[in-house]
């Protein structure tokens, strides 16, 4: 289960040093703790996204690029993606924003953005879909790709 949770407001995250859940708005200037004020790390591993209202929250309003893998727990090259989407997030925790759609439970996605196969990941940016890619690959290309939907950005 992760320690993150997302919403149409924003990030339920847990703290670091006390363990307090706390939420952060999305374009909340600095993240703090309301229990210990410790400063709340960015996220560092993929959020699960819940719902259709939730995805377009996120989409529209990150600080920074977006990463979304496409997936679903019966999809053998989804479980290969799994541990590398979590490398791409945890390195680049601050820089980019990774997020992960399970197209069983949420399938209005799948279809709004015509996927036919999975894993697909997309780089969103300011809102609005950068690029595409289908296909299992190491995280090495997946920031490859990241890099190159979005020069400059990331
Ligand atoms: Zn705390």
């Amino acid at each position: 289960m992760s320690t993150l949770q997302l919403d149409a407001t924003g990030l339920i995250t847990t703290c670091p040093k006390c363990g307090q859940r706390n939420r952060v708005t999305f374009g909340a200037r600095e993240a703090r703790c309301g229990k210990c004020k410790t400063e709340l790390p960015p996220a560092a591993e993929p959020i699960e996204v819940p719902d259709e209202t939730s995805f377009d929250a996120l989409i529209q309003n990150a600080a920074h690029p977006v990463v979304v893998d496409f997936w679903a727990p019966w999809c053998g090259p989804c479980r290969m993606v799994a541990p590398e989407i979590a490398r791409v997030a945890s390195a680049n925790a601050g820089r980019l924003v990774v997020a992960k759609v399970n197209t069983d439970d949420v399938p209005e996605l799948g279809e709004r953005f015509g996927i036919r196969s999975i894993p697909t990941m997309f780089v969103f940016d300011r809102g609005r879909e950068a690029a595409r890619t289908s296909g299992a690959m190491p995280a090495a290309q997946i920031e490859a790709f990241v890099r190159g939907a979005v020069p400059g950005r990331f």
